[in-house]
């Protein structure tokens, strides 16, 4: 082969790995800039991101002037006192704690530290596009079990697929984007079925608006019984109201688990603010219990009205809820967005037909409930 046309081979190669140039990109949606700047317009509802409307702890608030002044250092790399206070809190040993520039950083960081080409992955259809993206990136097989006609988990089909070699079990309870919600007798039935290798990580986070439920898995609890290495991710960015800090939180089976992760972990992973914030938040359960309280309410208030006009509502114990509409629904959200309001549409096959809405302050929920009638009458 000549040299000019070994080059020309080589030019056509993409300069990263086969693994990252198939990979799905990661659907964060429109900013509400982004949606004033495109659209002209002033007002907009933004319910695309699951985020808390009432914000975060005035605790955090409080202390925040004062954390300007020592910007120009850097934070502390372990973040110890975040640690301590969460392993407090969940009543663990701080080593087994781990913490991350958003829980998403920290689901990164388990696909490069435990997986390697060709190891599969199960997990469930619909996902959280990270439980997804993140193993594929690392050249994984993702195996995803769809969920039932009724929008619940197939606990039935996941037993199945965990049988086969699996190196990591990853979803969420509850799921987004579905908000259906594992029993523990479900969980437990699921991790028994599971290879006695395999690593097990439950992404609660949305725990806190399930919890409440008695029958919501104790997953903690159900792992801490048995052999299997485990994570459970938590996030301050929902029921805590910190999303545009990017903090979230790990609990591990054991140190050494922790200590893995750690060795992939970026030295400065979280901010400074960030972690003095998640502290502030953490000691203010009332506070968040009462932004949870507002949200299920208006929660069970927007699932009635869909109901009433229709449509078929997942069961949810988070605070979104997954539709479905006779609309494709990129054509339905372009028609919100057209109006300043930010849901999320599901684009992946078989779900072409599903909305996300996130549960906003009542007069938010009130704007989009009035804009789908109006659309789909
Ligand atoms: C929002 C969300 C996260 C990410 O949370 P961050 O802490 O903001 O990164 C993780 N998992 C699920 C299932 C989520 O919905």
């Amino acid at each position: 082969m000549s040299d000019t046309v070994a080059l020309s081979i080589l030019a056509r190669q993409p300069l990263c790995r086969p693994e990252v140039s198939g990979l799905p990109r990661y659907n964060a949606g429109l900013s509400e800039d982004e949606v004033r700047r495109r659209y002209g317009l002033k007002n907009i509802v933004k319910l695309g991101s699951n985020e808390n409307p009432y914000g975060p702890s005035p605790r955090v608030k409080a202390g925040w002037d004062e954390l300007a002044g020592r910007l120009g250092r850097y934070p502390d790399a372990g973040a110890a006192t975040l640690r301590t206070d969460i392993a407090k809190v969940c009543d663990i040993a701080h080593d087994r704690v781990l913490v991350g520039n958003g829980s998403e950083q920290i689901i990164r960081m388990i696909a490069e530290a435990y997986l390697s080409p060709q190891e599969r992955v199960v997990t469930v259809r619909p996902a959280f596009g990270l439980h997804e993206i993140c193993p594929r990136m690392m050249g994984a097989v993702v195996d995803a079990v769809p969920i039932t006609d009724q929008a619940t988990f197939d606990c039935a089909a996941m037993q199945e697929a965990v049988q086969r070699p699996t190196k990591i079990l990853m979803f969420a309870n509850p799921s987004n984007p579905v908000g259906c919600m594992m029993t523990g007798d479900a969980l437990q039935d699921l991790i028994d079925s599971c290879p006695p290798h395999a690593l097990i990580v439950v992404d609660e986070a949305y725990r806190e608006y399930a919890e409440q439920d008695p029958d919501y898995a104790d997953a903690r609890t159900i792992l801490e019984k048995q052999t299997r290495p485990w994570i459970i991710l938590r996030t301050f960015s929902k029921a805590y109201g910190l999303a545009a800090l990017r903090i979230g939180y790990a609990l591990t089976s054991s140190a050494e688990v922790a200590a893995t992760l750690d060795s992939v972990r970026d030295p400065f992973n979280t901010n400074m603010p960030a972690q003095v914030a998640a502290c502030a938040t953490l000691a203010d359960t009332a506070y968040m219990q009462d932004c949870v309280r507002k949200t299920v309410a208006e929660r069970e208030r927007v699932v009635q009205f869909l109901v009433a006009q229709g449509f078929f509502v997942a069961p949810t114990w988070t605070n979104f809820v997954f539709v479905r509409t006779l609309m494709k629904a990129d054509k339905l959200a372009t028609a919100l967005l057209e109006q300043g309001i930010i849901i999320k549409p599901w684009k992946e096959a078989g779900f072409e037909n599903w909305i996300r809405i996130s549960i906003g302050l009542p007069e938010e929920n009130n704007i989009v409930l009035r804009a789908l009638a109006d659309l789909v009458l």
